[in-house]
């Protein structure tokens, strides 16, 4: 099937370069919007047919772009790779070449780009989270991923395509988004209405993300997720934002690979929103937010695989900034992911908390004002699982699972220990750590996978 697949994305890349380079002559001769509507839509269409197949198409707006891929597609595909399963190894695939293409993108350019507070890089933490998630992707003999670059360069499949392909990418760029203006001009692509705001990407990231975009509809990628951190364009150096919280960003639906890209951005979200909030910014609120015009998730229709970018909080935010959580929750954030994902392909893990933190030694933690740290950290998301955090009457965006223990978590300690007829002292002592042993000894059951 995915042999199958990828002989069509040839062909479909070949007519969407034929396509591209009859919009050119086109542009010339002066009749680029009907020769665009004429591509686009269906492919070749015999020429005595097209024009009043052209008048009937315009009529109808916004299904202009054919369906690059489907959830159900990729649904069936993961079902159908065959596993092989040998005692004292690991599982593995007699068909390889059928795997479910993942490219993981950390947001930005090897030491360039991305938005910095209090010394951290959006970049750096986005590549602990991106390799963090191709560690437990790789495990899977269903998928075949990779990650497109490391702290300091390009994965060398990538540069090498920049390197070699670079006219052809920026064809393409322009191109796409000369049809996209015309599109917009003649109304049968909507533009998008109340977008959040984006800093444009710099021409050199522009032409990269394009490369990419290009890159995995060549080879049959199947889906790319891109990892970012947030920030408040609008606070002062120094100075925390207003803003906390993920958003996982989509393509707009009249693109061709919106509805997979959706599927799939509303598992992740749920598994994410079972431990943090949603962005509390206008328009990121809803948690999986459409986007026309982020390059990296299919802008001008560029991207032909399920593409998602996931904002998952704010530079500003305790687990970002705090050097003793950072890495149990930037491994939490790509853990939800990869349930995220196992949830999509009908795969769920048997069991899990749905958080990497815990079960943890509860003698190791006494949530004393301002300890930091793994156990905090695994502390809040247990008593979140058990129903004490964020304590009655406030929400993850007032006590997010920060890591740090402040009111927030001696509140909810002081709720869990008089709801188990404990001493409410708001500490971790011998007996609450005790009752914690009991409640979070056996993770619950899962819907069981298919295998
Ligand atoms: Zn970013």
């Amino acid at each position: 099937m995915q042999y199958t697949r990828r002989i069509f994305w040839r062909i479909s890349r070949y007519i969407l370069y034929m396509r591209n380079e009859l919009a050119w002559y086109a542009a010339y001769a002066g009749c680029i919007s009907s020769m665009v509507v004429l591509f686009c839509a269906g492919g070749f269409v015999p020429l005595r047919t097209a024009t009043s197949w052209v008048s009937t198409q315009a009529q109808s707006a916004a299904v202009f772009f054919v369906t690059s891929i489907t959830a159900v597609q990729i649904q069936n595909q993961y079902r159908t790779i065959p596993i092989t399963y040998s005692a004292g190894a690991a599982a593995t695939t007699t068909a390889p070449v059928s795997r479910i293409r993942i490219l993981i993108v950390p947001g930005h350019q090897p030491t360039i780009g991305g938005t910095e507070f209090g010394g951290v890089w959006e970049r750096d933490v986005a590549l602990e989270i991106a390799d963090a998630l191709a560690g437990l992707l790789s495990q899977n003999p269903r998928y075949d991923v990779m990650v497109s670059r490391t702290a300091t360069e390009w994965n060398p499949v990538l540069q090498d395509y920049f390197d070699a392909h670079a006219l052809e990418i920026d064809t393409f760029k322009q191109s796409l988004a000369l049809q996209m203006q015309n599109h917009l001009a003649d109304g049968s692509i909507l533009p998008a209405a109340d977008q959040v705001y984006h800093d444009t990407a710099p021409s050199e990231a522009a032409f990269q993300l394009y490369g990419i975009n290009k890159w995995t509809s060549d080879n049959g990628y199947d889906i790319t997720l891109h990892i970012h951190i947030n920030d408040d364009a609008e606070h002062r150096t120094g100075v925390a934002g207003k803003y906390s919280g993920f958003a996982v960003y989509v393509p707009d639906h009249q693109y061709s690979n919106a509805v997979a890209s959706k599927t799939i951005g509303e598992a992740i979200a749920a598994r994410l929103n079972a431990y943090h909030a949603t962005s509390t910014l206008a328009h990121e609120d809803v948690g999986v937010v459409e986007d026309q015009q982020l390059i990296a998730i299919g802008s001008n229709n560029s991207a032909s695989d399920a593409a998602l970018l996931i904002e998952y909080g704010y530079i500003y935010e305790p687990q970002f900034q705090e050097s003793s959580v950072r890495s149990v929750a930037m491994a939490d954030y790509a853990y939800q992911t990869y349930l995220g994902l196992q949830d999509f392909f009908k795969d769920p893990l048997s069991t899990t908390y749905g958080s990497i933190a815990f079960p943890y030694d509860w003698t190791k933690v006494t949530a004393k004002k301002n300890e930091k740290g793994p156990a905090v950290y695994a502390l809040q998301e247990a008593l979140h699982y058990l129903g004490y955090y964020p304590p009655v009457g406030k929400n993850f965006s007032d006590c997010p699972v920060s890591g740090v223990a402040r009111a927030c978590t001696r509140t909810s300690i002081v709720q869990y220990q008089r709801a188990r007829g404990l001493p409410a002292s708001g500490l971790i002592g011998p007996d609450t750590s005790a009752a914690l042993f009991r409640d979070t000894a056996q993770p619950p059951a899962s819907p069981l996978s298919f295998n």
